[in-house]
């Protein structure tokens, strides 16, 4: 019988040595000591020994017991203390390891020109508007006195959606939108995307316009001319000439271009002016009164003016960018200098 104690203790504690976490740990506590355990059966056979044998086989399983159940709590400890140990490295904090760099983007080009035009246009009292990418034919066209037929629609190269939806050519739709909306008078800036079929360095099928018109009493023509030339000068320098030339909208009656001497050259005469020391930059004209009829506006009451731009354009000549196509290509050499 010391010898089947001894012996069970030896594996006792080689079991408790080797165990690697508190769960094992336990189970092998149960194993050997639980209600079931190989120390508890040999305490239920005792009642099979000879009375006289009974003291001193119980004194040696007592101190079995004993040794194991401080075996046990000391492997308790060490593992507890191992757990503690490695979260504490785990968690660790390196103060000196140089911290992660964080790459702070730029705005786009587009956008940063967007803001600039919207902001000189809000000192002057107009309000942002929006409308959508696909329009109806209506609002695209017929509204704005293009009815089918209509060779200007030719002239605009329209993705077609369906019979009765375009991806809009221009940001003209905007000003149907605001004037059906709202009575005058009204001041109105619509930055937005349109879309047209052309590619190539100075035109892209998607592009941004930048629509503005403001309708009021008694609006004439010097106020189209005031506005626009304080816009002009505002962004590209007080000394800047301007000039309007007769032109022809549909939407527009009487309409000009505006053309601002080459701020490439400073109006010597290059590549980019095509030798003529001058740039054409936007379209503009006095609102049509059968635009007004389709936004049942009086003619007789009210009337005003429209202008439009291309954002690209004017990018292109405030940063001296000769390729439109690269606002679009993403690369950020291109990106990056904005
Ligand atoms: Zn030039």
């Amino acid at each position: 019988m010391k010898d089947r104690l001894q012996e069970l203790e030896n594996d006792a504690l080689a079991a408790i040595g080797d165990a690697e976490s508190t769960a094992s740990l336990q189970d092998i506590r149960v194993a050997f000591l639980g209600k079931k355990g190989a120390v508890t059966d040999i305490m239920k056979g005792m009642r099979d020994l000879a009375p006289d044998e009974r003291p001193a086989v119980g004194a040696l399983v007592n101190s079995l017991k004993e040794s194991l159940e401080k075996a046990f709590s000391s492997r308790n400890s060490a593992l507890q203390q191992a757990a503690v140990d490695e979260r504490i490295s785990s968690e660790k904090i390196d103060v000196s390891l140089p911290g992660r760099q964080s790459f702070s983007g730029s705005k786009h080009p587009v956008t940063l020109v967007t803001e600039e035009l919207v902001e000189i246009f809000g000192k002057l009292g107009f309000c942002v508007a929006e409308g959508p990418e696909i329009e109806k034919d209506f609002y695209n066209f017929e509204a704005l006195n293009i009815p089918k037929d209509h060779p200007a629609r030719d002239m605009q190269d329209t993705f077609y959606v369906s019979d009765d939806l375009v991806m809009r050519t221009h940001t003209s739709p905007v000003q149907i939108r605001s004037m059906l909306k709202q009575e005058p008078p009204l001041r109105v800036i619509a930055p937005g995307t349109v879309y047209r079929r052309d590619s190539d360095i100075t035109h892209s099928p998607m592009f941004h316009q930048i629509e503005g018109f403001l309708v009021d009493k008694n609006v004439s023509f010097g106020d189209l001319k005031g506005i626009l030339t304080h816009f002009l000068t505002s962004y590209f320098g007080d000394k800047l000439g301007v000039r309007f030339r007769p032109s022809f909208f549909p939407f527009t009656e009487p309409s000009a271009e505006v053309d601002i001497a080459c701020v490439i050259c400073s109006a010597k005469g290059c590549r980019v002016c095509k030798g003529t020391g001058w740039l054409e930059i936007l379209g503009c004209g006095m609102i049509d009164p059968e635009v007004f009829k389709s936004v049942n506006y009086d003619a007789e009451q009210f009337s005003g003016f429209a202008f439009g731009m291309g954002i690209e354009r004017i990018a292109m000549l405030k940063y001296g960018v000769s390729d439109l196509r690269l606002f679009f290509e993403n690369d950020l050499r291109f990106l990056r200098q904005f």
